[in-house]
């Protein structure tokens, strides 16, 4: 038995193609106590190859964080497997708000030492004792309130293109690196204000939001499912809807779009966009924001150094390349100097605490 990819990404978009059928996008996470992960992570290997599931899936002792798609009428068999498994059953899923069949084109379950990389001891806090959930309405609620903090848990290249109205943004590249900054912005305020925090899916704040209980904060609430449940419940129920802007995903999409507001601009000309790129030079691979206009301009590329090299002979470039490390992981990166118009986050981030607390 194979446990692994047959196919490259080009042969799998060819045959999604072929099938015509349509496929749904979606994403669940469970913290639960997994004995063995290396044999879960093969059972759902097996179980879900055959079931024609793609997507990146991470399984660890502390639970298992899947993003995937799969054949829309395999649906209901997907389902009765994971309500096979005694911490699976009647799991909330996140359904894409935007569908695309070319989302995933690789089945990847990787075992991994955490879900989530939180950099954290779990030693030191319980990871159960978390805040209190809240859904859309309460949410919206919750936010209207002057003695409310409302914090993004995702990275700078995430909020960038979308986030909620008045909330605070860190300027990180990691969610490891968020948690202690806000902490130490926010310790004057661990007994007044409710910490509402919000992230894509719900799981970064399932261990953020026991995180600042930990350090001593009374009044902890996390937005249940997270922007892709919120968006689901406000289109459903036809309430307020306080988000602007795209739902930044880690998939081929990039971005779901939420509503029409641009509110980030191009990183070269300043003009407005929201749309994120990988720098066509394979050995640059930046993720930046570049119009329709800067990319045929610039011929996808970041800076006019990408572009000469990009328009060399393959050959050549992989001559260029070589010796050099992998600078494919391109969500380490969203961060160049060249880049004239990268919005420095950090200065929005301080004026909105002083402002809001103050009120
Ligand atoms: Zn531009
Ligand atoms: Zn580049």
């Amino acid at each position: 038995m194979q446990l692994y990819n047959k196919l490259s990404a080009k042969e799998r978009a060819e045959l999604i193609e072929k099938a015509g059928k349509d496929r749904l996008t979606l994403s669940f996470y469970q913290y639960a106590k997994i004995e063995n992960p290396h044999t879960f992570r093969d059972q759902l290997f097996i179980a879900w190859d055959a079931l024609d599931v793609l997507g990146r899936i991470y399984v660890a002792h502390e639970g298992i964080n899947a993003q995937l798609s799969l054949p829309a009428d395999r649906f209901n068999a997907f389902k009765t497997h994971l309500d096979s498994i005694s911490f699976l059953k009647d799991i909330r899923l996140n359904i894409a708000v935007e569908q695309d069949n070319m989302s995933f084109l690789k089945l990847k379950v990787k075992v991994r030492d955490k879900i989530v990389a939180d950099g954290l001891n779990d030693n030191t806090f319980d990871v159960t004792n978390k805040g209190r959930h809240v859904d859309a309405v309460q949410f919206n609620e919750l936010i209207e309130d002057e003695n409310t903090i409302l914090v993004d848990m995702r990275n700078h290249y995430e909020s960038e293109i979308g986030h909620f109205k008045n909330a605070r943004r860190p300027d990180v590249d990691t969610f490891r690196e968020s948690l202690p900054i806000i902490e130490n912005d926010l310790k004057a305020h661990k007994d007044d204000k409710k910490l509402v925090m919000y992230c894509t899916g719900g799981i970064r704040c399932e261990k953020a939001s026991a995180y600042f209980k930990h350090k001593g904060f009374k009044n902890v609430f996390q937005l249940e499912g997270g922007i892709i449940e919120y968006t689901r419940q406000v289109n459903e129920s036809k309430i307020e809807n306080n988000f602007l802007g795209k739902n930044f995903v880690f998939d081929e999409r990039r971005s779901e779009r939420i509503t029409d507001d641009v509110i980030a601009c191009c990183h070269q000309c300043g003009e407005p966009a929201d749309t994120h790129e990988n720098c066509a030079n394979d050995a640059c691979h930046l993720l930046f924001i570049q119009c329709e206009k800067c990319k045929a301009e610039m011929d996808g590329c970041c800076s006019t150094t990408c572009k000469e090299i990009h328009s060399l002979p393959y050959e050549e470039q992989k001559a260029l390349r070589k010796g050099q490390g992998n600078s494919n992981d391109i969500f380490k990166k969203g961060r160049a100097d060249h880049l004239p118009y990268k919005k420095d986050l950090r200065n929005i981030f301080e004026t909105l605490n002083t402002d809001s607390i103050k009120g």
